[in-house]
């Protein structure tokens, strides 16, 4: 696992304000890291960086990443950019720093501002894509359309760099079956990685508003679960990396959340279901009163089981807990279930 350096320009830098966005709350960050509102430095940047490297422990400074989060980081001035990356450079130079990642819109990308992160040595580029449906992006205020997103992704590619997507559960007028050609078009795109939130209300979003007129409804945290459980189900298919799902719960996000789809632990909520399921197929078709032995990763044990052994319970229900007995093998794939004959 890298070690990561966060540094958040939290809504620099974008005009925009899509519906859900409250960037002041899910940017802010953990100790270290710049709070957005005003505008980090690169000296900032340059000390952040020299007291993440001091605190780490050696083990961990083999793959070291800058990671420029939150706001549109090719929307910011083009000489503040400079700064900002010119700050990592010394870094990157002395082998301390091994990659620079940052985020940004679909629309912001064009050819110049390319060319600068490549100069500036950036490797990594996520695009927030939220939908692939135009009406979805529409509603949710996104002000691009999914040409753009295409468009984004051609430029990056031609570049070379790596391409991270983040996707967004629940947005307005959005529903599985835009959810369906969302995922079908990302997987078009071939990012290296994916990213997917459950859309929250926050206080001071657009969404708040429209919410307590009743013109939207979030989506319960059960069905989030299982819309994100199919998503990583058909991005595991095509090999497409999930990196992380639902947002970093925080003191402050905690505190603005008016409604939504919100557990600290979404991911492994997800991975659990998963488990549940391909538990369930794999034990459908053993023979009653039969005895088997079932294989996962020995990582998925928590994710067998679930949070407060939530599967066990429910293969219990189903008197299918007494039919197997469970072993771990470091080379089964991760989230799957092998029958052992
Ligand atoms: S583009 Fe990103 S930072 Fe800008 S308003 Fe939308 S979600 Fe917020």
């Amino acid at each position: 696992m890298p070690l990561v350096i966060p540094i958040f320009i939290s809504h620099l830098g974008c005009p925009h304000r899509c519906l859900f966005c409250n960037q002041h709350v899910i940017g802010t960050p953990a100790a270290g890291a710049v709070v957005g509102g005003r505008q980090v430095s690169g000296i900032e940047v340059g000390s952040i960086i020299t007291t993440w490297l001091a605190r780490s422990r050696p083990g961990n400074r083999g793959q070291v990443q800058v990671a420029f989060y939150g706001g549109s980081f090719t929307g910011l001035a083009a000489d503040y950019q400079e700064e900002l990356l010119g700050a990592v450079r010394p870094f990157y130079d002395k082998g301390l720093v091994s990659e620079i990642r940052l985020s940004t819109r679909p629309d912001f990308i064009h050819s110049d501002g390319l060319d600068r992160l490549l100069r500036h040595r950036v490797t990594i580029l996520e695009l927030g894509v939220q939908s692939c449906d135009d009406q979805v992006l529409r509603r949710s205020g996104r002000g691009h359309g999914h040409g753009a997103t295409c468009a984004a992704v051609d430029m990056i590619r031609a570049r070379g760099l790596q391409l991270g997507i983040q996707l967004m559960l629940g947005l307005p007028g959005d529903g599985f079956g835009t959810l369906r050609r969302t995922v079908g078009e990302v997987i078009r795109l071939q990012p290296d990685f994916v990213r997917l939130y459950p859309n929250l209300v926050l206080q001071g979003s657009g969404l708040e508003a429209l919410y307590h007129r009743g013109g939207y409804r979030p989506l319960s945290l059960g069905r989030a679960v299982v819309l994100a459980a199919w998503v990583q189900k058909r991005f595991d298919e095509q090999g497409i990396q999930m990196v992380r799902m639902g947002l970093q719960p925080t003191l402050s996000l905690t505190e603005a959340l008016v409604a939504g789809p919100h557990h600290p632990a979404f991911g492994e909520l997800v991975q659990a279901r998963i488990m549940l399921g391909r538990t369930r197929q794999v034990l459908a078709g053993v023979r009653s009163g039969e005895q088997v032995s079932l294989v996962i990763n020995d990582r998925d044990q928590s994710i067998f089981r679930g949070q407060r052994s939530v599967n066990i319970q429910r293969l219990r229900q189903l008197g299918l807990l007494e039919r197997f007995t469970l072993r771990t093998d470091p080379d089964q794939p991760r989230r799957t279930v092998r029958l052992e004959p």
